[in-house]
């Protein structure tokens, strides 16, 4: 699954401006810009292939049994869910390798405290290129979701820093 020429490919920079992120979850926003650059570390290609879904394709996808929803069901139309594949294999990787993307992701989710669950965990439908948020029910009622800059996520280490700054300069 490692394939760092692959990394410096204008195909891999296409992919990553593949899905459309306006009004997805922030949460689902920030997964998606930092599951690839922590995968890319380990030289393993990734993007997010889809956030949004039109109602045809969740149809289509329903019929061909790759998701349990239909059309306007699920977190995917409520920008509250994406799906990871490989920048070459897309979603042929085995089970191993599924798991170490499982493992990397699962860590990112709780470095950043993002509020999201793995779909290569459930049982009764594994879909390891899945992740939505926990509680996307509750929250799709606040569908679309603000923009939210990186600098935003990060007020509260940036004003905690700058008020230990200040201590440290108030104790000179
Ligand atoms: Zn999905």
């Amino acid at each position: 699954m490692v394939d760092r020429p692959f990394l410096q490919s204008q195909r891999y920079a296409d992919q990553q401006k593949r899905a459309k992120l306006e009004g997805a979850h922030p949460d689902i926003v920030e997964f998606v810009r930092v599951l690839p650059k922590r995968m890319a570390k380990h030289g393993v290609p990734m993007f997010a292939s889809e956030v949004w879904r039109s109602d045809e394709r969740q149809n289509q996808l329903f019929e061909q049994g790759f998701s349990k929803a239909r059309a306007g069901q699920g977190p995917h139309p409520f920008g509250c869910a994406a799906d990871l594949v490989h920048g070459v294999r897309g979603w042929n990787l085995n089970r191993d390798q599924w798991r170490l993307v499982g493992h990397i992701g699962q860590e990112l989710v709780t470095q950043k405290g993002l509020n999201l669950v793995w779909g290569g965990n459930w049982p009764d439908f594994y879909d390891p290129a899945h992740w939505q948020v926990a509680d996307w029910k509750v929250q799709a009622a606040d569908f679309p979701f603000p923009r939210i800059e990186k600098w935003e996520r990060n007020w509260k280490k940036r004003l905690e820093a700058a008020l230990a700054q200040q201590a440290t300069l108030a104790a000179k």
